[in-house]
C-alpha cells in the first residue's frame, strides 16, 4: 500500500509535489498551477479573489518586511521604504539605471557605477536579488497556503530579453525564496503555452506576442515547430505601458482644469491619478466616463482618450514593425497574435494590433495572467505530466572572443537560437607561448572595444612549443536558461580550462537596440577597420615566422634568395606603418610568392602551419 505523507507544518494530508509557475512581473506577479484535477492552469487567488500580488515591497522602521498588496498603500506614505520595479534593476549597474533614476522613488546607491546596484532603505542595503525573493516568497507562501503542500520547485518567466546576468539573478532570488528555480523561460513563449500553442508536435506557427502590461512593452515574434519554441526577434520599450496612459488622461484634466502642477498635494495627486485609472479602465467597455474631483466633475469621453494615447499606441507598432523587420518576416507570415498584459483590454491597443497584423487577435485568456498561467504548463512539462519539449529561446546580441588586434571573433551570432553550442580552433602567435587569453565580449561591432566585455581567463600551462602548434578549441555553450558558460581546451595535451558567464552588470533593451544601431551606422567604418586589423596580423605573422625562417636556414638560401626577401620584409613593414590595406595585402601576398618555394624546400610542417594558423592574444 503506498504511504501518505502527512505535512508537518500544516498538518494537513501531504499532496503531490507541485512545481508551481511564477510571473515575476516588474508591477504585479502572479503564481500558478495546473489543477491537479481539470488539468487546466489556474492562478492562485488570495480570499478576495485576487490572483495578483503587486510587486511591492516596504521596510518598516523594525525591519518588518511587508509585501504585495498590503505593501502597496505605503507607495504613496512611505515612499522612500517602498520598493516598487526591483525587476527593472535586476543584474544593473548604477551606470545602466542612472538615465532613470527619477523613476524611483527610493535612494538607489551610487557609489560606484560599475558595480551592480542596492536600495537603501534606512541604514539597511538591499540587492535586486533580495527585493525580488521577498517577492518570490510572498508568493511561495501563498502557494503552500492554498496548495497545504510545501512548494519547493518553480519556473520563473523573464522577459525574452534578459541577459545571462538577468537570468542569473532572477534564478539566484528564487534560491534566497528557497525554491528550487527548474527552469527560467521567456515570458512570450509562457503566453503561448498558456493559448496551448507548441504542445501538438505536428504544429507549425508563427506567433507574434504583444505585451502592453503597466509600465513595460515588449513584442516577440516566435515559430513553433515540432513541439520547439524558437524567439525569433523581440523588440519594445522599458519604459512604456498602461501608467503612460494613465497620465495622458492626468495631463487632459489638468489641462480642463487649469491646474499646472500638484507636486505639493500628494493626497491631490493621488487622487487623480486613481481616478485617471479608474477612467481609462472604464472606458474600455464604455463610451464616456463620469468623476468627482475636488467639488469638481471631470468627463472624458473614448473618443478624446483615444486622442490623447494614438502616439503611444503607434509607438508600439513601430517597434512590432521593427520586430518584424528583424525576424525577416511579412505580416502574413504571421498565424498568431497574442495579447498580453492588463493595458491590452484597451479597445484602441486591441484594434490598432488587429490592423497592423491584418488579422483578428486573441485575448480570450485573461491577459494578467496569461504569462503565469503559461509558467504553469511549463511547470507540468517539467514535472514528467505533459510530453517532453524543448523551448528554445535567442541570444539579443552576438557573443564572440578578443582575437589579434583588438577584433571581435564572433562564435554566437546575435538571435542564435539556445539552447546551443559554437566552437572554433586558435593557436598562439609566438613561440613557446604557454598560456592564451580568452576574453569573450557582447555586440555587434567589429572591434571588442565597442563592445560589452563579460569575462576573461587565461589557459594557462601550454607546454613550450613553436607558434601555430598548439590548437585550442573554445566552445561557448549556452543551457536552456540562457547561461553562457565558455571552454578552452588544448587539443596536444588536454589541458582545459572555463568559465561561467555571470556578467558585472546587464544591458537595458534601448542598450541593446542601440548598439544594434551603431553597429548599422558604424558597419562600414567597421568593415574597414576589421579588413586593416586582420590584414596587419596577418602580415605581422608572416613578418616573424619568415624572420624566424631566415634565421634558421639561412645556408639553405642563395644570397640573392636573401636579399630579395630582406627587400620584401622591408616593404611589407613600411606598408604596415602606412596602415594601407591593399598596399599591405600586395606586399603580403609578394612576400608570400617569394617564401613559399623555401617552405617548400625545408618541408617544415611547423612553420607551414604557423603561415596558416590563426592568432590569438598572447
Ligand atoms: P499588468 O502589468 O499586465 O498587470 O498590467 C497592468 C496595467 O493594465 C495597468 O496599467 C492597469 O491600469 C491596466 N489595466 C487593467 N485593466 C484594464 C482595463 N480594463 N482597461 C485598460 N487598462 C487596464
Amino acid at each position: 500500500m503506498a504511504k501518505i505523507g502527512i505535512n508537518i507544518a500544516t498538518g494537513s494530508l501531504q499532496q503531490p509535489e507541485m512545481i508551481v509557475g511564477i510571473d515575476l512581473g516588474t508591477t504585479n506577479s502572479l503564481v500558478a498551477i495546473i489543477h491537479p484535477e481539470t488539468k487546466m492552469p489556474i492562478a492562485l487567488k488570495e480570499f478576495d479573489g485576487s490572483s495578483i500580488v503587486p510587486s511591492v515591497v516596504h521596510f518598516d522602521q523594525f525591519g518588518n518586511v511587508e509585501v504585495g498588496a498590503a505593501a502597496k498603500p505605503y507607495l504613496e506614505s512611505d515612499p522612500a521604504n517602498t520598493i516598487f520595479s526591483a525587476k527593472r534593476l535586476m543584474g544593473k549597474s548604477y551606470k545602466d539605471i542612472q538615465t532613470h533614476q527619477d523613476f524611483f522613488a527610493y535612494k538607489i546607491i551610487d557609489d560606484n557605477n560599475d558595480s551592480l546596484v542596492k536600495v537603501q532603505v534606512g541604514d539597511q542595503f538591499y540587492s535586486p536579488i533580495e527585493l525580488s525573493a521577498h517577492i518570490l516568497t510572498a508568493l511561495k507562501n501563498r502557494a503552500e497556503h492554498i496548495l497545504k503542500t510545501p512548494v519547493t520547485k518553480a519556473v520563473i518567466t523573464v522577459p525574452a530579453y534578459f541577459n545571462d546576468s538577468q537570468r542569473q539573478a532572477t534564478r539566484d532570488a528564487g534560491k534566497l525564496a528557497g525554491l528550487d528555480v527548474l527552469r527560467i523561460i521567456n515570458e512570450p513563449t509562457a503566453a503561448s503555452l498558456a493559448y496551448g500553442l507548441g504542445l501538438d508536435p505536428t504544429e507549425e506557427k508563427t506567433i507574434a506576442v504583444y505585451d502592453l502590461g503597466g509600465g513595460t512593452f515588449d513584442i516577440s515574434i516566435l515559430k513553433i515547430s515540432g513541439g520547439v519554441f524558437e524567439v525569433l526577434s523581440t523588440n519594445g520599450d522599458t519604459y512604456l505601458g498602461g501608467d503612460d496612459l494613465d497620465r495622458a488622461i492626468i495631463e487632459y484634466w489638468m489641462g480642463l482644469m487649469k491646474l499646472d502642477t500638484l507636486e505639493n498635494q500628494k493626497s491631490l495627486k493621488q487622487q487623480l491619478r486613481l481616478a485617471a485609472e479608474q477612467a481609462k479602465i472604464a472606458l474600455s467597455n464604455a463610451a464616456h466616463f463620469e468623476t468627482n474631483f475636488a467639488g469638481e466633475k471631470l468627463t472624458i469621453t473614448k473618443e478624446i482618450f483615444e486622442n490623447l494615447i494614438a502616439g503611444i499606441v503607434d509607438k508600439t507598432m513601430e517597434c512590432c514593425a521593427k520586430a518584424m523587420k528583424d525576424a525577416v518576416l511579412k505580416v502574413s507570415d504571421i498565424n498568431t497574435v497574442l495579447m498580453v498584459g492588463g493595458s491590452t483590454r484597451v479597445p484602441l491597443v486591441k484594434n490598432t494590433v488587429a490592423t497592423f497584423f491584418n488579422q483578428p487577435v486573441n485575448d480570450t485568456v485573461n491577459p494578467d495572467e496569461v504569462v503565469a498561467l503559461g509558467a504553469a504548463v511549463q511547470a507540468d512539462i517539467l514535472a514528467g505530466n505533459n510530453q517532453s519539449m524543448l523551448l528554445l529561446d535567442i541570444t539579443p546580441l552576438s557573443l564572440g572572443i578578443e582575437t589579434m588586434g583588438g577584433l571581435m571573433d564572433v562564435l554566437l551570432p546575435r538571435n542564435s537560437k539556445i539552447p546551443t553550442q559554437a566552437g572554433r580552433q586558435y593557436t598562439t602567435q609566438k613561440d613557446g607561448q604557454s598560456g592564451i587569453q580568452i576574453a569573450i565580449y557582447q555586440g555587434e561591432r567589429d572591434l571588442v572595444k565597442d563592445n560589452r566585455k563579460l569575462g576573461e581567463f587565461t589557459l594557462s600551462g601550454i607546454p613550450s612549443m613553436p607558434a601555430g602548434l598548439p590548437k585550442v578549441d573554445v566552445q561557448f555553450l549556452i543551457n536552456a536558461d540562457g547561461i553562457l558558460q565558455v571552454r578552452a581546451k588544448e587539443l596536444r595535451t588536454g589541458l582545459t580550462q572555463s568559465i561561467e558567464i555571470k556578467p558585472q552588470y546587464g544591458l537595458t533593451d534601448q542598450e541593446v537596440e542601440q548598439r544594434l544601431m551603431d553597429s548599422i551606422t558604424y558597419a562600414k567604418e567597421d568593415i574597414a577597420t576589421r579588413a586593416l586589423v586582420e590584414a596587419k596580423t596577418e602580415a605581422e605573422q608572416i613578418l616573424a615566422v619568415t624572420e624566424k625562417f631566415m634565421s634558421k636556414n639561412i645556408a639553405l638560401l642563395s644570397k640573392e634568395e636573401l636579399m630579395q626577401t630582406a627587400e620584401a620584409m622591408q616593404a611589407l613593414q613600411l606598408a604596415i606603418t602606412m596602415e594601407d590595406k591593399n598596399l599591405i595585402q600586395g606586399k603580403t601576398e609578394a612576400l608570400n610568392e617569394l617564401t613559399r618555394p623555401f617552405a617548400e624546400r625545408v618541408m617544415d610542417q611547423a612553420i607551414s602551419g604557423a603561415l596558416k594558423g590563426k592568432g590569438i592574444m598572447d
